[in-house]
């Protein structure tokens, strides 16, 4: 009989419900860790979500990369996304960032990725020629549908092929692979370090009160988050280390390097992993602090704009949702992030209505 807290702590990493985790780790297999290790081309799905997750820009969501839980099953896992006040802007990272673009020198997204199924705000999507499976929960159906629409066409006109349920590679696909093979293979070899991580994304929100937190790779090895704290919630980066090294829930990083001040009082820090055993890869993870009243009032603005949960952002923030921002001396007061993530809505708003126009 698995214990209430044992069920609790994995929540944090996972994102899982009571019920949903209860039930999942109740069919686990007695020793199993609590959160089980993918293998293969599993795994590789896997990274290869975070990868290009972390590729395609996400700011101003409390949740890390849009994302609200990963639930770990064996057979499929399931990575559900929060749709917040910007259905559309999900959907066009679902569609632009996940499956492939591009083609012979810039492929973005997951060369090979194919939806299987889609309906009632699930997709479900696997790799051509393997037998990975993920399920992507939580967006929108009718976001999704002008989205791969709008790819559709866009396809179209450049002559290429959208990806989505393609029956093989695409030409994009194709060139690439024959262009840059070993891209693929580097990829593979991080793949369980990406699975690991993705599996418990959800400590990097339950374990730290970042403002913002921006995602990026490097080389084909490495996987990045930037956190950004405002100075009176700084999260010690011991505590989110400790965090990803539990003894029960971890993953076996093995701390590289470290250029930090916080021993001197100071703050803002970058800490290179390497990753688990037999498992090549990177994992870097910098801290940055706001210090500037009004900038985390924007911040503040930002999330509320973005619909993020109110509890959320006082916890982050330390103020209610939508304060005001009042301009210290000397500040270039140009404070124009909602303006912006206003006019990004819009512009696709007005795109899906040209499509459906065109479409009809
Ligand atoms: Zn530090
Ligand atoms: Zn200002």
């Amino acid at each position: 009989m698995l214990s209430d807290p044992a069920i609790d702590l994995c929540r944090r990493y996972t994102g899982e419900t009571w019920a949903g985790a209860k039930e999942r780790l109740g069919k686990l297999p007695q020793g199993s860790p609590l959160i089980p290790a993918a293998q293969g081309d599993q795994a590789f799905l896997e990274a290869e979500v975070l990868r290009a997750l972390l590729e395609f820009p996400t700011t101003y969501t409390t949740r890390p990369l849009r994302i609200l839980r990963v639930i770990p099953d064996e057979t499929r896992p399931v990575v559900r996304f929060a749709a917040d006040s910007d259905p559309d802007g999900l959907a066009d990272l679902i569609a632009w960032g996940l499956f492939s673009t591009g083609g012979k020198d810039d492929l973005r997204g997951i060369r090979g990725l194919r939806i299987i199924e889609a309906g009632h705000g699930r997709i479900d999507v696997g790799l051509l020629g393997s037998d990975a499976r993920l399920r992507l929960e939580g967006i929108p159906e009718a976001a999704w549908r002008g989205a791969e629409a709008h790819r559709h066409q866009w396809a179209q006109r450049i002559g290429e092929v959208a990806p989505f349920r393609h029956g093989g590679p695409t030409p994009g696909e194709h060139a690439f692979a024959l262009e840059h093979g070993w891209f693929e293979e580097a990829w593979r070899e991080v793949s369980a370090l990406g699975s690991a991580l993705l599996r418990r994304l959800l400590i990097f929100r339950s374990g730290a009160d970042w403002l913002d937190m921006a995602g990026f790779t490097k080389h084909a090895s490495t996987y990045g988050f930037r956190l950004t704290f405002a100075e009176s919630h700084w999260t010690h980066h011991d505590t989110l280390i400790e965090h990803l090294t539990h003894p029960v829930c971890r993953i076996a990083l093995k701390e590289d390097m470290r250029t930090c001040a916080c021993a001197f009082g100071e703050r803002g820090c970058r800490i290179w992993f390497d990753g688990p055993e037999q498992a090549v890869g990177r994992f870097d993870l910098q801290f940055l602090t706001d210090q500037r009243d009004c900038e985390i009032a924007e911040y503040n603005q930002a999330l509320t704009y973005t619909g993020s949960p109110s509890e959320e952002n006082i916890r982050v923030t330390g103020r209610r949702p939508g304060a005001a921002v009042v301009c210290s001396p000397g500040c270039h007061g140009r404070h124009d992030t909602v303006a912006f993530l206003r006019r990004m809505a819009e512009g696709r708003h007005k795109e899906r209505a040209q499509g459906r126009r065109k479409a009809s």
